[in-house]
């Protein structure tokens, strides 16, 4: 079975259904909440979590607003942390 999540449509508004992505893995599925909680536009975040309808895993809001100190988590890049200048002359 097929599940859908309701959809506003932005030519005549009125509320379609349309197929909700499934994952086959946990895994796919946060990687992918983390693409989309990432976004510089994105205003509400988005969870992994196990389908019961289809046994699958869906990617979905969970009512809580993306906090600014996680996405600049997300946004910074791995391994550039600056700890502190070496002074070289303590290795003489
Ligand atoms: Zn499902």
């Amino acid at each position: 079975m097929d599940c859908t999540t309701k959809f506003v449509d932005r030519v005549n508004g009125q509320l379609i259904d349309k197929p909700k992505r499934a994952f086959d893995t946990n895994e796919q599925a946060i990687s992918h909440a983390k693409m989309v909680n990432a976004l510089p536009d994105r205003k509400f975040k988005v969870v992994a979590y196990k389908c019961k309808t289809c046994f699958k895993f869906h990617v979905g809001r969970n009512g809580n607003n993306i906090t600014d100190k996680e996405k600049d988590k997300w946004n910074k890049p791995k391994g550039f942390t600056i700890v502190g200048k070496i002074d070289l002359n303590k290795f003489k």
